[in-house]
């Protein structure tokens, strides 16, 4: 739900877009001065990288022209975008699934340049959500924004993490900080995309759920999986266990390496909603009563899933333009 728009001469300077680049929709809003979310719009991802800043340019533009103020009034644009990024040259050298490769591309540059001049940020799209998703949560009420000890764990097709500690996104020195997917469990286990064995990621991601639970095309396979899991169907319940503790040992790292107060689960596994939470919860659980160590660290608690409908990363992309900005 979008909230009362001020008068235009009020927003001049003083709002900012943030786009969600996916591979099959981009994903803007446009963020008050109060960081209240004042429009919302999708369109469909040209591929490519004139693809992208086209598809990215008629966002903007369809989301300041019914506030009455033009592009060039922007304070900043922000972008999140699923592949490698460096922040600090707003270049993307590789996002397969919206068919970035090679060349690194110099999206915040080419972009300000059509816009006028307007700041442009760019960054990975799991550090966007983070930041959103602490933004979110200090808006329910539930901590400062300021001093967030937050995780964002997406499970997508892949398993990672954006991290914000003391209200400040972590990048680390290679831009690696919360790939937790890539961190092996098992050393006999099944070979990863990455080259290594029985990492993270095969065992507690949409496409471990997808290879382990098959399903016709256009089905998910997560949602098929619990349903059949809930009909009591015995492999069902074995594969979702096992997934669910996977995804619980993640939850375990990040708790374990940064102490954050709270992970929030997104991506499109989390689609699944309460029965995830739920199972998530159980078996973060279950560990804690093998060992008095975790059950003191109340793991379960500190886990919820991205509300549906709150845009998470557009509304970080934004924060994080206007933060690179000031
Ligand atoms: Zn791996």
């Amino acid at each position: 739900m979008l909230d009362p728009v001020p008068p235009a001469t009020e927003l001049h300077g003083a709002c900012s877009v943030g786009l969600d680049v996916g591979g099959t929709k981009v994903h803007g809003v446009l963020l008050g001065p109060d960081g209240t979310v004042l429009g919302d719009e999708r369109r469909p991802t040209r591929q490519g990288p004139e693809g992208v800043l086209a598809s990215v340019e008629d966002v903007v533009g369809a989301l300041v022209g019914p506030v009455g103020i033009a592009v060039g009034d922007l304070g900043g644009i922000g972008v999140g975008i699923p592949g490698l990024v460096d922040p600090g040259t707003g270049c993307v050298t590789h996002a397969v699934n919206v068919g970035i490769r090679g060349e690194p591309f110099p999206l915040a540059d080419r972009l300000a340049s059509r816009t006028g001049g307007v700041p442009v940020a760019v960054d990975n799209d799991l550090n966007v959500a983070a930041v959103g998703a602490a933004h979110h949560l200090a808006r329910q009420g539930r901590g400062s924004e300021a001093g967030a000890e937050l995780a964002y764990l997406a499970l997508g097709t892949g398993l990672a993490a954006g991290i914000v500690l003391g209200g400040r996104l972590r990048r680390g020195v290679s831009g690696a900080v919360g790939e937790i997917g890539h961190v092996p469990v098992d050393p006999r286990g099944p070979r990863c995309a990455c080259g290594q064995r029985g990492c993270l990621e095969v065992y507690a991601s949409g496409s471990a759920l997808a290879s382990r639970w098959p399903v016709a095309p256009g089905l998910h396979a997560p949602a098929e999986l619990f349903a059949a899991a809930a009909r009591g169907d015995a492999l069902a319940v074995t594969v979702r266990d096992e997934f669910l503790d996977a995804v619980a040992v993640a939850v375990q790292m990040l708790v374990l390496t940064y102490d954050v107060a709270d992970v929030v689960i997104g991506g499109g596994v989390s689609a699944l909603g309460e029965p995830l939470l739920t199972g998530v919860a159980a078996a973060l659980a279950a560990r804690g009563e093998l060992s008095p160590f975790l059950a003191t660290l109340n793991m379960a608690d500190r886990v919820s899933l991205t509300p549906a409908g709150v845009p998470v990363a557009a509304v970080g992309a934004a924060l994080v333009s206007r933060r690179e900005v000031s």
